[in-house]
């Protein structure tokens, strides 16, 4: 609080909704905030508050329905030809709004057992051609765990497209280091990272030189952010948002509508509001500059695209 000049009254809130789910935020990230700024868009998206305490109907523990089901299962595959596969349950920041606030799990030292079986159930389904690493975030793993899983899903036959979901890129810049550089340009999987950008704010100049990296180790970049209130639910943010990514390279893939966790619901933005401000996004932009807009229901065949 100090740190950044707020208010110390915002203390004890922040203190009892971080019993919950706890305060986590790389030093650098919060570097890229406004000082005395408590309406900060980066810092909206970290700060426990008060908020998070209060219960609204329909925002439940587990809003997907994935963990669930089943905590421990390491291999989700709900949508034809792809598989996710969770890497790890850590993050480098825990953003406020994430379905998975509930079940921080952390990294478990059975991950090689655990692979081991996702490996298994990778190779037995030939349907399946993509895989995608997710979590948490697949490079909070070391560089010689991480090099190891490719070397394993490589030697999959069936298997031709990679993806790597990943804050990384944007939240701590200097994970993404020459190992893992080398490895993919190396790899002969067709690779695509996608990374998690809400706000223009995030993409420093030195995110934007990891960017390139990436680019030029051949990789496809796409962008998946969250409609969030206060934070991007306006149109001006939204368009700086997609201009910027693309400057960086990256294509806007997916704008998620928020999952309806509990604690997340002052994060909440209706779908008529976003339909309304989708409708000002297209006119905006060109067609391959919006992303589209979409919410996840658990027991679909793919992600449900909001619709005007
Ligand atoms: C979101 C998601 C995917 C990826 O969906 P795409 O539409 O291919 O980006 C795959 N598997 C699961 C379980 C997901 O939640
Ligand atoms: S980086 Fe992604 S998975 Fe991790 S806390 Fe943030 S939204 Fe959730």
């Amino acid at each position: 609080m100090d740190y950044l000049g707020l208010d110390r009254s915002l203390l004890p809130a922040a203190r009892a909704a971080a019993l919950q789910f706890g305060l986590r935020v790389p030093r650098e990230y919060v570097d890229r905030m406004e000082k005395g700024n408590p309406q900060d868009p980066l810092l909206l998206q970290v700060l426990p508050v008060g908020a998070e305490l209060e219960l609204r109907p329909g925002f439940v523990l587990d809003p997907v329905g994935d963990l669930a089901a089943a905590p421990t299962a390491s291999v989700l595959h709900k949508y034809q030809g792809r598989a996710l596969l969770i890497t790890t349950g850590a993050c480098a920041v825990n953003c406020r709004y994430c379905f998975r606030r509930h079940f921080p799990y952390q990294e478990s030292s059975a991950y090689l057992d655990r692979w081991q079986s996702a490996l298994d159930y990778l190779r037995r389904d030939s349907s399946i051609k993509e895989v995608i690493l997710s979590g948490g975030d697949p490079l909070m793993i070391a560089d010689s765990r991480l090099a190891e899983l490719l070397r394993a899903l490589e030697a999959i036959p069936h298997l031709t497209r990679l993806r790597i979901h990943t804050r990384m890129p944007v939240i701590v810049p200097q994970r993404i280091t020459e190992r893992i550089l080398g490895e993919l340009s190396q790899t002969r999987l067709n690779t695509t990272v996608v990374i998690h950008c809400n706000h223009a704010k995030e993409l420093t100049p030195f995110v934007g030189q990891v960017l390139q990296k990436l680019r030029n180790s051949g990789v496809t970049l796409l962008n998946q952010s969250v409609l969030l209130k206060r934070v991007n639910d306006d149109l001006e943010t939204q368009v700086q948002l997609c201009e910027t990514l693309f400057d960086a390279q990256v294509i806007p893939y997916y704008l998620h509508l928020l999952d309806p966790v509990q604690g997340g619901a002052h994060f909440d933005v209706s779908h008529k509001e976003a339909r309304l401000l989708y409708q000002l996004l297209l006119q905006r932009l060109p067609g391959y500059l919006v992303p589209k807009l979409v919410y996840e229901k658990s027991g679909e065949a793919s992600k449900i695209p909001i619709t005007l």
